[in-house]
């Protein structure tokens, strides 16, 4: 039906997140339509994505520099660490401009029916972080939903021995939704009336 590069280009770009066939097609032509060298932008930028954006070693949040710029952050109140599923609900955080502490990024959440433990998350990196002492406050920011409340409670089982305190940010949220869905006041709202566990 198609010509095989463009037959090629729908292909890969019907692989990508809520891209319908029809979506593909509308994009593969729209690239068609390009001036050549937005069409070599376009990829260039894709390329230079994946070659440079990594994950910073102490807090695996998206970076281009090694540690990020919030762990490197001069102005972040070093005591505080809120922990979070995903590197876009870091974003959503940073969008309420009232959190002024550092990340760390599990990178899932606990769910035995999909086979993911704690051993497949980065808690053995959260637990290495807290071995200098300066951490006082973990604020546990998983999802609320299943997934991200068994996290939770498995966090605040393994690190109250250690002393420090652990807070869960208040509920408010759309249950079963997504940090990064959330609205910026709800999200501030959600962080203030967080609760001990
Ligand atoms: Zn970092």
């Amino acid at each position: 039906m198609y010509a095989e590069p463009l037959a090629r280009l729908i292909e890969e770009l019907s692989k990508m997140p809520t891209v319908g066939p029809k979506t593909a097609q509308r994009l593969a032509f729209y690239i068609l339509r390009m001036a050549p060298e937005d069409a070599a932008k376009l990829s260039q930028a894709i390329l230079d994505a994946k070659a440079r954006i990594r994950y910073c070693s102490i807090c695996f949040h998206i970076t281009d520099v090694d540690p990020c710029s919030i762990c490197s952050g001069p102005t972040r109140t070093r005591s505080m660490i809120c922990v979070v599923e995903d590197p876009r609900d870091v974003l959503a955080m940073e969008r309420t401009r009232e959190y002024k502490g550092l990340y760390h990024v599990l990178h899932g959440a606990i769910s035995p029916l999909d086979g993911i433990g704690p051993d497949d998350l980065k808690i053995a990196e959260l637990l290495n972080r807290l071995r200098g002492g300066d951490v006082k406050e973990i604020i546990v920011a998983t999802n609320p939903r299943v997934e991200g409340e068994a996290t939770a409670i498995y966090l605040a089982k393994i690190l109250k021995p250690l002393g420090v305190k652990v807070t869960r940010i208040a509920h408010g949220l759309p249950v079963g939704g997504d940090l990064e869905y959330a609205d910026e006041v709800t999200l501030a709202k959600a962080l203030e009336g967080r609760r001990e566990m």
